[in-house]
Parts: structure tokens; sequence; C-alpha cells
């Protein structure tokens, strides 16, 4: 699968973007924390300095009415609360899991805080989803958030100074109402391993309307990475061919996700590191998703050698979100791009590691559209 990576950070398509502030409370320590709307022609995000979260990100349906397509809560109070569902987090020093929360690097060991069962998820119990950024805001519209996290924290290596920048990027006329794009970068002052990516919940009809099980998603992954029990990447990479982790052709999530297969079973439906194609240090596709009622399309283009593609399984319903809404199980799907999970403990994957001196980069845009004309049709089930 190939397309054009749109939205890029052309002078001509940030022209229209802007960027206010307004309070969103305070922490327990009194920190005041804010909330940013990022602007442009068809696209509004709100974000906190507050975990680095995408509060909520809105665009229009295929008959222009704007609606909100990520999970989140309306208060700072709800997002303290409710840290481990993760609703838009910016997501570090780690996304995703590692093995038995350890991991060795130059011969030392490291010791995480096992979070998650016997390993250690998204950067531990104080990962950055909890932590309070700087903001700046930049005179194009866009949005700075930097951190410094300290030696040890979470048990990782070296002092770690991380930004990750926002920008809504106006669209490129009818059909295409604009883009997100997030740029990460950090550096180090000791080796350490980094992977950053964001934990949005995407449901394309609108956050809180019913499951994503109709969404049409395609993946530009020949193979993904198969996991144990406690969903830690065997290590082998395998093909996608037969399997119900083919979204090399567009198909309902719904289709297959009841499969008696292994892998699905493990999870409780996806929740696997796919291997994008033609991964490189430059933007790659990496999925698109089509919800066919509203007529919006989500492209996720990026740097990311791999896509976590996990469709709320663990959502069960206990959790009210904005408005009031409860999020079902299944109630959207994320789509984060990232290294592979538990790559310090596979030095096959590709490398997390970053030294002093070394600039770690990171960008990936999620794009969206109305297509013209009638919907695609889901593939036929196999
Ligand atoms: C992980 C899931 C985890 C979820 C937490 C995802 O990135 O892959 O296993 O439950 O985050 O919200």
């Amino acid at each position: 699968m190939r397309y054009a990576i749109a939205a890029i950070l052309t002078a001509a398509a940030l022209q229209a973007a802007t960027i206010t502030q307004a309070d969103f409370g305070k922490m327990p320590d009194g920190a005041a924390i804010h909330i940013y709307t990022l602007s442009a022609s068809g696209i509004r995000a709100r974000i906190s300095n507050y975990g680095g979260a995408i509060v909520s990100l809105e665009i229009p349906d295929k008959n222009g009415r704007m609606g909100d397509v990520v999970l989140g809560f309306d208060t700072l109070a709800e997002y303290i609360a409710n840290p481990t569902q993760y609703f838009g987090a910016t997501i570090g020093r780690y996304g995703n899991r590692i093995a038995n929360g350890r991991f060795t690097l130059d011969g030392i060991e490291h010791i995480l805080p096992k979070n998650n069962g016997a390993n250690s998820l998204h950067g531990g119990d104080y990962g950055f989803f909890r932590r309070v950024f700087t903001p700046r805001m930049l005179p194009n519209g866009g949005l700075e958030l930097t951190y410094l996290s300290k030696e040890l924290e979470e048990g990782y290596p070296g002092h770690l100074h991380v930004t990750v920048t926002f920008h809504a990027v106006d669209g490129q006329g009818a059909g295409s109402p604009g883009a997100l794009r997030i740029d990460y970068a950090a550096t180090t002052d000791k080796d350490t391993v980094v992977n950053l990516t964001n934990h949005s919940y995407f449901n394309l009809k609108g956050a809180g309307s019913g499951d994503i099980l109709d969404h049409l998603v395609t993946i530009s992954a020949r193979r993904f990475t198969p996991v144990d029990k406690t969903l830690i990447p065997t290590g082998e990479l395998r093909n996608v061919a037969g399997t119900p982790f083919d979204f090399l052709q567009s198909t309902k999530i719904g289709a297959r996700i009841g499969a008696n297969d292994e892998q699905l079973k493990i999870a409780g439906g996806y929740d696997h590191n796919w291997v994008l194609e033609n991964a490189g240090p430059t933007m790659h596709a990496a999925a698109r998703v089509l919800e066919p009622t509203s007529g919006r399309e989500m492209t996720v283009t990026t740097t990311e050698p791999g896509l976590q593609f996990y469709t709320g399984n663990f959502l069960d319903g206990s959790v009210k979100g904005k408005g009031g809404n409860v999020y079902a199980r299944r109630g959207a799907f994320c789509m984060e791009t990232q290294h592979f999970p538990d790559s310090p403990n596979h030095p096959k994957f590709p490398s997390t590691e970053l030294k002093p001196g070394q600039r770690y980069q990171g960008t990936t845009i999620y794009s969206f559209a109305i297509p013209r004309g009638p919907a695609p049709q889901p593939a036929a089930k196999k």
C-alpha cells in the first residue's frame, strides 16, 4: 500500500493555524495546568500540558458537522484520577511493555516498575502520562511541550530532555479538513532507551458513539510481532498472510476479531505491533481508517518502524468520559506509532538506544479526509 504523505508543515498549510490558552485546573501541589486549543480551518485540537494529552480532536463529518473523535475527560481531576486509561497521553520513556520490568544496557541491568503483571508498561507507574510538561505557544500556532525526566526516574538511566510539538495543519481543500502533526525529540546525558508515542483512542463516529467494529482499517504491514501470554513479543516477525492480522486490504475491524486465533485470544482482540513497510528515517504509511457512516477517514503516517493497533479490549464501560459518555469495550481504537515493544530485550528489533550527543527524533501525522463518492466495501471474508 502506498499513498501520498499529506500535511507536511509548509508555510501555506500553517497560515490559518492559531493557538489559545485556557486554565485546566491545578495539580494537588498547586501547579497550574493549562489547556491549549490549536485550530486550523477544518480541525481543532485541545491539548493539555498535564500528560501531554490530546483532550479533544474535532473534525467535520461528511455533512460538515464537527465532531470529537477521541476519548478523554472534561476535567483535569478526572485525568489525575484515571491515569491507566492513558487517554490521549504522551507516552514515555518507553511506549508499551518491557518484559519482567528489566533490561540490560552496557552490561548494567536496569530495574523498572512492574505495573502490568510482571511487565513494565508505558514508562511505569509515573510515566509521562502523569507528568507536567512546560508549555510554550509557538508563533506559527503550534504547541511545544518540554519535560526533563531525571536520571533513574521510573528506573531509566540518564537525564532525558524531551520535546513534543503539536501542530494543527490546514487541509488541502474540500474533502481534506486537516491534520494533527506530532514531532518528538529527546536527548540524554547517559546511554538510555527511549520510545515515545501518543495514546489517543479514536472513534471516527464520535467519542462515546458505540463500538468501532465497523471501522474499515488498512495497515501497511506484511508482518506483525506475535506475543506471549503477557503480551510480550516472542521475537518472531510473522507474516500476516492468511491470518486475521492481514489488513493490507481495507477490512472491518470486526470482521475477524472474534476468530479462533491464538493471538487474538491472548489479547482479547487486536493489541499487537505491526512491522511497517518501507520503514526508514523518513515518513511512510502506517494505517488508514474509514468510518462509513460519518464519512471520516484518518490516515496515519510516521517515521517509526512499528504500529501498535489496539482495539480497546480493556475498556469495560466502567469509565465515564467527556459529556458523561460511557466508554464501552472496543469503543475506540489506538494507532500507536512506535518502536517495537520490549526492544531493549530483543537485539534483532530496531534499536531504541539513545546515546549522549545523539538526538531522538520522530514524527507522526494523523490526517483527516472525507473521501468523495460511495464508501468502499469491506474486503470479502476469507
Ligand atoms: C497496550 C495495551 C494496554 C493499553 C492500555 C496499549 O498501548 O498495547 O495492552 O492495555 O495500552 O490502555
